[in-house]
């Protein structure tokens, strides 16, 4: 496995810089940075964490809750598994460095149960910086008689952050329990409020109405991250990466069929011949892109871009070499997906398990042309009647693999006939 964790952009930021940057501006300027930046939510939606972060700041409580979503679940994807592991610091700072944004005064990291054994690191740097801090240097643009004044009186969490009077913020963790649905906001904080976890009808949104009924911002581990780097080093740095719809970096979990699988840093906008290049699997027949919940690309689509206005990801790169039986592979995510909806919508509920019976008809070669015509039917309308993103998103692996791959499944219909 590459993991390459001292290759990123992270290990060369500053610690903490970013945060005492923050702490230099008021909220509004905090927000109009990273609007500046363009960043967008690296979970895979790709929601401007600006838009989330001024939505927040609006809203009126005496309470507002920032929650790192590290529930990393889509099949495919460990690459928060590695920030968290190797700097946890950033996603610390960039949670205060929201906080402060928004006005928040608790943090939560829902922890997904299977990282576990990264709770103890995590809870040591936590303890670390609820003490006081006399490791780093806070930013150049301070003078040396004001780092010397505050270099003794400095937490980074808790009471007065960097002597910051009336900033309060501290972090807990709480551990997921392994529903995939989770993953998704109001389910995680259906969770956290120690419910099922079963997403929520929207409106209200969270950034209004989130845990327990307060304002609450969810971001995802990479895009905290993220945000401490575009405090640490400007929004033109991270705008100068990327293109111009999706800026900066994107970290990629990649598995599969290559020669060498692993967690890279790649700029937005890199285009999958390119990826597959570094990775070791030029010859590959086909990409699925952003996991269970993704879509297959052929190898003819490979000079496609990984970016939210051509093929949005959240990181998840799974490698399929020219032996693989695709209709096995749509097969595998539909089994997934039966397996995690949480049932309380009809469409997802009984769409995807009727889609995972149409592969195994054409399995059996005992599918029609017109049923496989409904199946895609029937997929469409998952897409757009399903409750949340789960089954709005699960068949898409079953319809680009039968749109992008008509002539390897047509010999698999009852007649054999054309899918078009
Ligand atoms: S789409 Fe699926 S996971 Fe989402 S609410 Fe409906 S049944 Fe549950």
């Amino acid at each position: 496995m590459n993991t390459p964790a001292n290759t990123l952009t992270f290990s060369a930021v500053e610690p903490n810089a970013g945060l005492w940057r923050a702490l230099e501006k008021p909220r509004a300027d905090v927000i109009a940075e990273i609007a500046a930046s363009g960043l967008k939510g690296r979970g895979g939606a790709g929601f401007p964490t600006s838009v989330k972060w001024n939505l927040a700041a609006a809203a009126y409580s005496e309470h507002k809750f920032i929650v790192c979503n590290a529930d990393e679940g889509e099949p495919g994807t460990f690459k928060d598994r590695l920030i968290l592991s190797e700097h946890g610091e950033l996603v610390i700072e960039g949670m205060t460095i929201a906080a402060h944004a928004i006005g928040a005064n608790h943090g939560i990291i829902y922890l997904r149960g299977e990282y576990a054994y990264l709770r103890g690191r995590l809870e040591a740097i936590l303890a670390r910086r609820r003490e006081q801090h006399r490791g780093h240097s806070p930013h150049r643009s301070m003078d040396d008689e004001a780092i010397r004044a505050r270099r003794h009186e400095h937490n980074l969490l808790g009471k007065n952050i960097l002597g910051n009077s009336g900033f309060n913020f501290d972090i807990e963790i709480r551990m997921g329990s392994g529903a995939y649905v989770c993953g998704e906001e109001t389910a995680l904080i259906e969770s956290l409020e120690g419910q099922r976890g079963e997403p929520r009808n929207r409106p209200p949104f969270p950034v209004d109405t989130g845990y327990m009924g307060h304002p609450t911002v969810v971001n995802n581990v990479e895009t905290l991250a993220w945000a401490t780097c575009v405090m640490a080093r400007g929004a033109e740095w991270f705008k100068s990466i990327g293109t111009e719809r999706s800026p900066g970096p994107k970290i990629f979990s990649v598995s599969g069929d290559c020669a060498r699988p692993g967690v890279y840093e790649f700029p937005m906008g890199i285009t999958l011949v390119e990826l597959l290049k570094e990775v070791g699997a030029e010859d590959a027949k086909a990409v699925q892109v952003g996991g269970a919940s993704g879509r297959c690309v052929p190898a003819a689509e490979f000079t496609r871009t990984l970016a939210f206005e051509d093929v949005p990801t959240g990181g998840s790169i799974i490698v399929f070499g020219r032996g693989r039986d695709m209709l096995a592979v749509a097969r595998n995510f539909l089994e997934f997906f039966v397996e995690e909806s949480c049932g309380q919508c009809t469409p997802c509920r009984e769409g995807n398990a009727k889609l995972l019976e149409g592969v195994e008809l054409l399995e059996k070669g005992r599918c029609s042309m017109a049923y496989l015509r409904e199946l895609c039917r029937l997929g469409e309308t998952m897409q757009l009647a399903s409750k949340c993103g789960l089954g709005q998103s699960s068949p898409n692996a079953f319809l680009s693999i039968v749109e992008k791959f008509k002539d390897e499944l047509m010999g698999r219909t009852a007649h054999g006939a054309a899918l078009s």
